[in-house]
């Protein structure tokens, strides 16, 4: 089993219900060590570079405005196959498609308020460790 690091966000909306802890807890019970972590308020040029991938859709706009509608926390997590097990911690992108007991099922409202974001390969985690945490090895 390979030891990988991904990057995960409690966006605006869970930190507003005030479940990081529940989050956290989470990720602690599927054997997933947060190495690094702040919360932030994330700029409108932050979040754009963030989902920089994304810019083409037209739903960026409304993503970078829920992104940047109030403070997010950012954590690196570390663990066997952490950035596929974080993904299935986190259930489907639209919360009313995700499966019963994963995070989105449970905390998120809405395919745009979806409470979570997680790296969706190591390529990716690497970079996205980086952009938030540059002093953390990726
Ligand atoms: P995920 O966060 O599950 O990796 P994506 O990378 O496809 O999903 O999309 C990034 C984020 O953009 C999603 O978490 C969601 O908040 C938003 N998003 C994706 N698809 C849509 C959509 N069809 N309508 C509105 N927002 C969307
Ligand atoms: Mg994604």
């Amino acid at each position: 089993m390979a030891i990988e690091r991904t990057l995960s966000i409690i966006k605006p909306d869970a930190v507003a219900k005030n479940v990081i802890g529940q989050i956290y807890s989470r990720f602690e019970g599927a054997g997933l060590k947060i190495v690094a972590a702040r919360m932030a308020q994330l700029s409108r040029e932050e979040a754009e570079g963030f989902y920089a991938a994304h810019k083409e859709r037209g739903f960026f706009k409304d993503l970078v405005d829920f992104m940047v509608s109030g403070p997010v926390m950012i954590q690196a997590l570390e663990g066997e196959n952490a950035v596929l097990a974080h993904r299935d911690l986190m259930g489907a992108t639209d919360p009313k498609k995700a499966e019963k007991g994963t995070i989105r099922a449970d905390f998120a409202e809405s395919i745009d308020a979806n409470a979570v974001h997680g790296s969706d390969a190591v390529e990716a985690a690497k970079v996205e460790i980086a952009y938030f945490f540059p002093e953390v090895k990726a």
